[in-house]
């Protein structure tokens, strides 16, 4: 990843925080969860726009997306990813974390 790619991802994904946690102090009585899954709603919305194949059915590019079914393949690899890459994916009060 370039170093415009890795700024681009830090600022984007700091933004997106700084957003929900502004949305929260904003609308004291909503959900977290709430407020999560409708951003959520929204980057899925965004990626699937943004991964709209070509006209070309013969583009090689493309061909990862090529059909509703790959793009979402596709996109389960990645929020697969980003999740396991998270701070926040084990969490202390994780039920299956070991107590000391
Ligand atoms: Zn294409």
């Amino acid at each position: 990843m370039s170093d415009l790619e890795q700024s681009l991802q830090a600022d984007l994904a700091e933004q997106t925080i700084s957003l929900a946690n502004h949305f929260a102090e904003a609308h004291e009585d909503a959900d977290l969860w709430d407020i999560a899954d409708e951003l959520l709603a929204g980057a899925i919305h965004y990626w699937l726009f943004s991964r709209q194949p070509c006209e070309n059915r013969a583009c090689d590019e493309c061909a990862d997306v090529a059909t509703a079914e790959r793009r979402q393949a596709r996109l389960r690899t990645l929020v697969d990813e980003l999740a396991e890459s998270s701070f926040y994916y084990h969490s202390p009060t994780d039920h299956n974390a070991a107590h000391s």
